[in-house]
């Protein structure tokens, strides 16, 4: 029987690459998403299609309404930032973060794997080319990972050896873009723009969209969803 694993899913070229590096090391999916109230919920049209497009066993998205505790211009009424250098996305956290958000989610993903009987997670963290969120840093998920085997049944008896698989988090977005294609992803079923516009269009200002732009022009790659719009 192959072997499982829950992959965290929001439908952004991150999380669809580390769904399709699962896949290629032989991992049957168990893709989760989160309706947290995001403004940019069309991202869970987009976790759906890639789910289905990637082959998954089974895609569970959870309602969590981070709306209630706010904090962050993907949750409150708080202005999404636009048209960044560079270099200020690279530099302190924007108030694109959502708090604790990863925290949240991996504790949903641990759950699941814990009730699941399988005991590896994949997350398409990265910190290259990132928006400088502290969640994504490899010593957030040494901890979180210590955390998963200090807190479960499972990992107190010994039976599972929790794992938080993080295949891309030494790479720059033109490298995932490059190992998203070789892996056969669709980036035109990804979705990054944290502020779709009316139209359903991405903004193309958002740090997200502009990460994206860089990404695939490093990578000598045109965007299919750029042009499918
Ligand atoms: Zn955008």
């Amino acid at each position: 029987m192959a072997p499982q694993a829950v992959v965290l899913l929001s439908g952004g070229l991150d999380s669809a690459t580390a769904l399709a590096v699962a896949r290629s090391e032989g991992y049957e999916g168990y893709a989760l998403s989160f309706d947290y109230g995001q403004r940019h919920a069309r991202e869970l049209g987009s976790a759906r299609r890639v789910a289905a497009a990637l082959g998954t066993k089974e895609h569970l998205v959870l309602r969590l309404d981070l709306r209630a505790i706010g904090g962050s211009a993907l949750t409150a009424d708080i202005a999404v930032p636009k048209g960044r250098s560079h270099g200020a996305i690279g530099s302190g956290i924007p108030a694109t973060y959502v708090p604790a958000r990863n925290t949240i989610f991996l504790s949903h993903a641990l759950a699941w794997a814990e009730t699941l009987e399988t005991q590896d997670i994949f997350i398409g963290v990265n910190v290259l080319d990132a928006s400088g969120y502290p969640d994504c840093r490899p010593e957030y998920i040494e901890a979180f990972e210590r955390m998963a085997n200090l807190a479960t049944k499972a990992g107190v008896e010994g039976k599972s050896r929790f794992r938080i698989h993080t295949p891309l988090i030494t790479l720059s977005k033109a490298e995932i873009i490059t190992l998203g294609a070789k892996l056969g992803v669709d980036f035109a079923l990804t979705w990054s723009c944290y502020e779709p516009q009316p139209g359903g269009r991405p903004c193309g200002l958002c740090d997200s969209c502009l990460l994206r732009q860089k990404g695939f022009a490093e990578a000598g790659l045109a965007d299919p969803a750029a042009s499918a719009g």
